[in-house]
């Protein structure tokens, strides 16, 4: 019996997946590779559904892009998102999930066996489908922030920070991804400025207060970003002061956008019920999504918690759901 699965066997796995045209019938597709994908892959594979996990754009998910996680229970001294991730991941292939790369890129989910294809190539058919795509990084739409994109704008200090390590830069955002990016790059740079538009940050009081005490840090709140200028590269960005209608240009050097979310739903929202931002809906207290057999976890079913603990603990839910289900019907 294959429990222990090695990363070679993993590799040899995705060369094969690599064939074009090529399709499979499986009993439970994962596709997702954060805390919520890897915890489904764990509990799925334990209970011999041989589940194939996809993972997707980003690889370990949102985590990867983390620095320190201090809350998911069990790490007293905190750890490092992409060790927790790589952790997670060994701990699925223990138990034989077929982790492989490769990004869903298409859903058929209007018939039994549902139909999901791979790199617009691979077809699988699935018996149980869990959906874990999480959430992508929100911009504001300015059209500066696609000219500067990857040369002073970017949704991720701590994958970015390091190349504006002595500069001056901005985070735009007063929640907690914006707060821990504002403290992040305040070890890296010069100065930070945040960019908050109302006059209260959201993010939760410990980090409020953390950014607050941090001297090269500045909070400029009630302000608006309008563009980010520059030539080859940002050099600064104008932002409007909501208190005297000013509008001005703040210096910087690197542009961090920290203002959200949007779940990864597009594919399969045809067929499922979501809310207006495209946050699939389950049934409370499941995994369960409207259509059986397909079940949803993480971020992109959760508009309200959004915590790795939080993630993980329905992917476990959903790897239950799942088990049931083919147990029910006799798959
Ligand atoms: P969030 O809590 O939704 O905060 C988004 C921030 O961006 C808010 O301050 C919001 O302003 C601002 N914003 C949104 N659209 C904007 C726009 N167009 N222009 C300017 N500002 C805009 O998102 P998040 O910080 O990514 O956090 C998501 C979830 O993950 C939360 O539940 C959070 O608690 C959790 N999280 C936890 C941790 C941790 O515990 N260590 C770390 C990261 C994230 P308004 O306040 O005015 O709406």
């Amino acid at each position: 019996m294959e429990l222990f699965k090695s990363m070679e066997s993993l590799h040899e796995d995705q060369e094969k997946d690599a064939k074009p045209d090529s399709s499979e019938k499986v009993r439970c597709i994962i596709i997702g590779s954060g805390p919520a994908g890897y915890t489904a892959a764990i509990y799925a594979a334990r209970a011999n559904l041989s589940p194939v996990l996809y993972e997707g754009l980003q690889p370990g998910g949102q985590l990867t892009t983390t620095t320190d996680v201090e809350n998911f229970p069990g790490y007293p001294d905190g750890v490092s998102g992409p060790v927790m991730m790589e952790d997670l991941k060994k701990q699925a292939a223990r138990f034989g999930t077929d982790i492989r790369w490769g990004l869903a890129t298409a859903a058929d989910l209007s018939a039994r066996p549902y139909r999901i294809t791979i790199d617009d190539r691979h077809l699988i058919e699935a018996d149980t489908v869990i959906i874990a795509t999480g959430a992508t990084a929100k911009y504001l739409g300015m059209e500066s922030e696609q000219k500067f994109m990857g040369h002073g704008v970017s949704a991720c200090a701590t994958c970015d920070g390091f190349f504006y390590k002595g500069m001056d830069v901005a985070v735009v955002g007063g929640g907690d991804s914006a707060c821990e990016e504002a403290l992040y790059l305040s070890g890296l740079c010069n100065k930070v400025y945040m960019i908050v538009r109302r006059n209260v940050f959201r993010a939760s009081k410990i980090l409020q207060e953390r950014v607050l005490k941090t001297e090269n840090i500045e909070v400029l709140f009630e302000h608006l970003p309008k563009e980010v200028v520059g030539d080859q590269n940002v050099d600064g960005v104008i932002v409007h002061n909501k208190k005297n209608g000013e509008d001005y240009k703040v210096e910087i050097q690197g542009f961090f956008l920290a203002i959200g979310h949007k779940p990864n739903s597009d594919i399969f929202a045809p067929y499922l019920d979501t809310d207006d931002v495209g946050y699939i809906q389950t049934t409370p207290g499941t995994s369960k999504t409207n259509l059986e057999g397909i079940f949803a976890c993480g971020d992109v079913q959760d508009a309200h918690y959004r915590q790795a603990v939080t993630a993980a603990g329905s992917g476990c839910m959903a790897a239950i759901d799942a088990e049931r289900y083919l147990s029910e019907k006799g798959l």
